[in-house]
């Protein structure tokens, strides 16, 4: 027990659980707030926190976004929360202020920039609050030639790039939004999480947690940085 590393994405929470039942230790509270966990765990030093894979920023990055929370600037496509919390890897505990920059193709798998034209749509940063959260509305994204979906994410803390990663879905779900329009009117994609060359670079830590909520989804992810 003493070297125990979370060697994959899953909730502080969960690893809570699985200590205490590891230990023995029936009467371990640990709050429901996946953070909360995790200060404890490093005090400890049985837990060190889950560092979020660096991967590729392609060729679409525009920097010098605006700050806003919803993003689509109309776009059609299937509601999308997002919930991208930051936390200091080495310590768990969140990190207030940092600038979440996401930029994402839009339903058709077109990015703004990529041609002429509007330079901002489906980008876009939020700041995160005091539990580290930083919450941005948009769509589900479309795919595009080569690439399983995805969601491309810098993180910002005192004017420093300090992760630059790629976010992924659960392919069912993503069949099951493309179902739908207008996603649907599309042929059928040619690359899933299995077959994409960036995703087999650590993507499986990189998976969003998904839950329905009305006509929307929410995803989820904590991404462990380190500050400089
Ligand atoms: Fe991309």
């Amino acid at each position: 027990m003493d070297d125990l590393r979370v060697t994959r994405r899953g909730s502080l929470l969960r690893l809570g659980g699985f200590l205490a039942a590891a230990l023995g230790v029936g009467g371990l509270r640990l709050s429901d707030r996946a953070e909360g966990a995790g200060p404890e765990g490093v005090a400890s030093g049985q837990v060190s926190c889950v560092l979020a894979p660096e991967q590729t920023e392609g060729p679409y990055y525009i920097d010098g976004q605006k700050l806003r929370r919803d993003i689509t600037e109309g776009r059609p496509g299937v509601p999308l929360l997002l919930r991208l919390r930051v936390v200091d890897a080495s310590t768990c505990k969140p990190i207030k202020g940092a600038a979440v920059d996401i930029w994402h193709a839009d339903a058709l798998g077109v990015y703004s920039g990529s041609g002429s034209g509007n330079r901002t749509f489906m980008r876009g940063i939020q700041k995160t609050d005091a539990t580290g959260l930083a919450r941005s509305r948009s769509v589900w994204p479309g795919w595009y030639r080569g690439r399983t979906v995805h969601i491309h994410v810098k993180v910002h803390v005192g004017g420093n790039v300090v992760h630059t990663g790629q976010l992924y879905f659960p392919d069912p779900v993503t069949d099951a939004v493309f179902r739908r329009k207008p996603y649907s009117r599309r042929r059928r994609r040619t690359t899933r999480n299995a077959n994409d060359f960036v995703f087999a670079q650590g993507g499986k830590r990189s998976l969003l947690g998904i839950r329905k909520s009305g006509s929307a989804y929410v995803a989820s992810i904590t991404m462990g940085v380190h500050r400089s």
